[in-house]
């Protein structure tokens, strides 16, 4: 058997005229480049992620950096953020000339800890002007916590949703809990529709969710540089735009998104089941991801999307050799992400330098993601962890 990391043709097949449908009319409309289609597409993300407004862009990259574009960070600002995330999360702060500073991770969930963010905020630096949580393989960060910072210290939040799109974090309220999604807390949600999320277009695609009608017409204006009217550049902005053709293929692929979290989260639970019964957990030689926000153990909650486990990552003995087992046993696995931010080569370059991030550096050297695409089915989720028992096994350990 052959576990690949992620299959996209197996999503695609049933969507596959639906689709072409699309394109060809999208082709024939001569409408390329924003239009009717990625007002629609935009709208019905901004519904899905409970906000006023979506603002269809390049990137995720580029949502991020078009956000802060908008809230004016340049150099000499501060971005408090994690340093355990994909580069784009730092290196839109950098391409504006400001410097991240990193708070650690909390174990548990691999999302920026905000006893940690407080330490640093109580320091008083007034350069930080605003806070990037990331909801890191799909789980939502600590936003009451974070919001609550973010509100004490003056800070704006530009929420790193680019894994996350749809996810929930359970926000208390009299009477109960509301199911409240990403994107929605802070001024600006970034999300990525690169292939491999959970929402992936067919080519890059990505899009800011706001929820101030002002700030939103900002970003409209810095997405097609700056100009308005056309052609008189008042603010500084960018080539930001998202194309109609990947607007109209994810809109059609929008309406499936709820029903593929299921799948990824059934499987996830189908991990625990299975990994429950080889003795891994209890030897300590793998940790399964703690689905923090989980509200039931066995009937789902509707409305609940406690997790959309873009990636499952658990952390394990010997990483790296259980990672060369796996792929050569033909079980497709990636490291996310071997090296933290804080020790990226471009950032070291400059000089920069900032405290010690164990927990973060600890999660680099332990964690490796599994396949989790909802079209796997029962026997491949065995075969993974059968695997992974038979590595323990052969080394003696289990
Ligand atoms: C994918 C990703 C991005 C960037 O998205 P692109 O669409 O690839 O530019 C940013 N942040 C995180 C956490 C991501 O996973």
């Amino acid at each position: 058997m052959r576990v690949p990391l992620l299959d996209l043709g197996e999503q695609l097949a049933p969507l596959r005229e639906e689709i072409l449908a699309e394109i060809t009319r999208v082709m024939d409309s001569s409408m390329y480049i924003l239009g009717p289609d990625v007002v629609k597409f935009e709208k019905n993300v901004a519904a899905y992620c409970q906000t006023q407004r979506g603002i269809g862009v390049s990137s995720g990259t580029d949502a991020l950096l078009c956000a802060l574009m908008g809230l004016g960070i340049g150099p000499g600002d501060k971005v408090l953020t994690s340093s355990y995330s994909f580069f784009a999360t730092m290196g839109s702060i950098l391409r504006l000339g400001a410097t991240p500073v990193f708070a650690d991770i909390d174990p548990q969930s691999f999302n920026i800890s905000p006893a940690k963010m407080r330490e640093i905020l109580k320091q008083g630096d007034k350069d930080i002007k605003a806070i990037i949580p990331v909801h890191l393989y799909g789980q939502c960060a600590a936003m009451d916590e974070i919001m609550a910072l973010a509100a004490e210290y003056d800070l704006a939040v530009v929420e790193d949703a680019a894994q996350a799109i749809g996810a929930c974090f359970p926000v208390a309220e009299e009477g109960g809990v509301r199911w409240q999604r990403a994107g929605s807390f802070g001024v600006a949600g970034c999300f990525s529709f690169f292939p491999s999320k959970n929402l992936g277009g067919m080519g890059d695609g990505g899009m800011i969710t706001v929820q101030d009608e002002a700030f939103a017409q900002e970003l409209d204006v810095i997405r097609v540089h700056g100009g308005k009217p056309k052609y008189c550049h008042g603010v500084l902005g960018g080539n930001f735009r998202l194309d109609a053709m990947q607007a109209a293929i994810l809109d059609v692929k929008l309406r499936y998104l709820p029903e593929w979290h299921r799948g990824r989260r059934q499987n996830a639970l189908t991990y625990e089941a299975l990994f429950a019964e080889t003795g891994v957990l209890e030897k300590g030689l793998v940790q399964l991801p703690p689905a923090l926000y989980r509200p039931y153990a066995d009937e789902p909650v509707a409305g609940a999307d406690y997790h959309i486990y873009n990636q499952y990552v658990i952390r394990a003995r010997e990483r790296d050799a259980l990672r060369d087992y796996l792929l050569a046993h033909d079980v497709g696995v990636e490291i996310y992400y071997p090296v933290p931010l804080h020790r990226q080569e471009c950032l070291v370059k400059m000089g920069w330098q900032g405290p010690a991030l164990p927990e973060t550096d600890k999660a680099a050297a332990e964690t490796l993601a599994l396949p989790i695409f909802p079209e796997l089915s029962k026997e491949m989720l065995e075969f993974v962890v059968a695997q992974i028992a038979g590595f323990y096994r052969d080394r003696g350990m289990l």
